[in-house]
């Protein structure tokens, strides 16, 4: 059976592995590097990009999970996890460093204050179905480069893209893990088990 990691050194890592265990997938905290050595595939919570950038480098954990990350680990980044999986980011802290996993600029915060937080309905483009997403002070990908696919697009605030995936990466601006939908968790896994 294969196991998916969450990030575990700041965010919403709790909404995650439940999210993980209703699409039947066993789940480990990753703190250190025996932990993400035996992780099939990761996820990276929301929370603040800026703090988890510096978190993976106080734990050493930067450079194995970038490693781990261009051998083609299975990843899903949600909202500061998007960030964290960008080449990219435009409005970062000095100094704030990204793992580079998909070739895409993204925009922090980019709703502005007006939408700190919103609820959206978005067409999931894999299969063209509805999906309810909830948006915290979210990016959005400005950019992005030949390799990457869209997944998602906020019609509502004018078309811009909200979700991609490049390879065995996903990223989402939405919080994928608390609207209890898990078509995004339970394609991480369809993406672990493929491979
Ligand atoms: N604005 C946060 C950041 O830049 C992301 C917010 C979130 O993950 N809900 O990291």
């Amino acid at each position: 059976m294969t196991t998916i990691g969450v990030l575990a050194l700041q965010g919403d890592v709790r909404e995650h592995e439940a999210a993980l265990a209703r699409v039947g997938v066993n789940t480990l905290r990753v703190r250190r590097l025996a932990e993400l050595d035996a992780v099939d595939g990761l996820v990276i919570p929301g929370g603040e990009s800026t703090t988890i950038d510096k978190l993976l480098r106080i734990f050493d954990l930067f450079d194995p999970l970038k490693a781990r990350l261009d051998d083609g680990l299975p990843v899903l980044g949600t909202c500061a996890g998007m960030i964290m999986l960008a080449t990219d980011i435009i409005g970062a802290i000095e100094g704030q460093r990204s793992l580079g996993a998909i070739d895409m600029t993204v925009r922090r915060n980019a709703f502005g204050r007006q939408v700190d937080s919103s609820e959206v309905g978005l067409t999931w483009l894999p299969d063209g179905s509805a999906m309810h997403a909830t948006f915290i002070r979210a990016p959005w990908v400005e950019s992005y480069g030949d390799e990457v696919e869209v997944l998602a697009i906020d019609e509502a605030h004018g078309g811009q893209v909200v979700a991609v995936r490049q390879g065995n990466a996903i990223a989402t601006s939405f919080h994928s893990e608390i609207s209890g939908d898990d078509r995004v968790h339970a394609l991480l896994a369809e993406i672990v088990a493929a491979r």
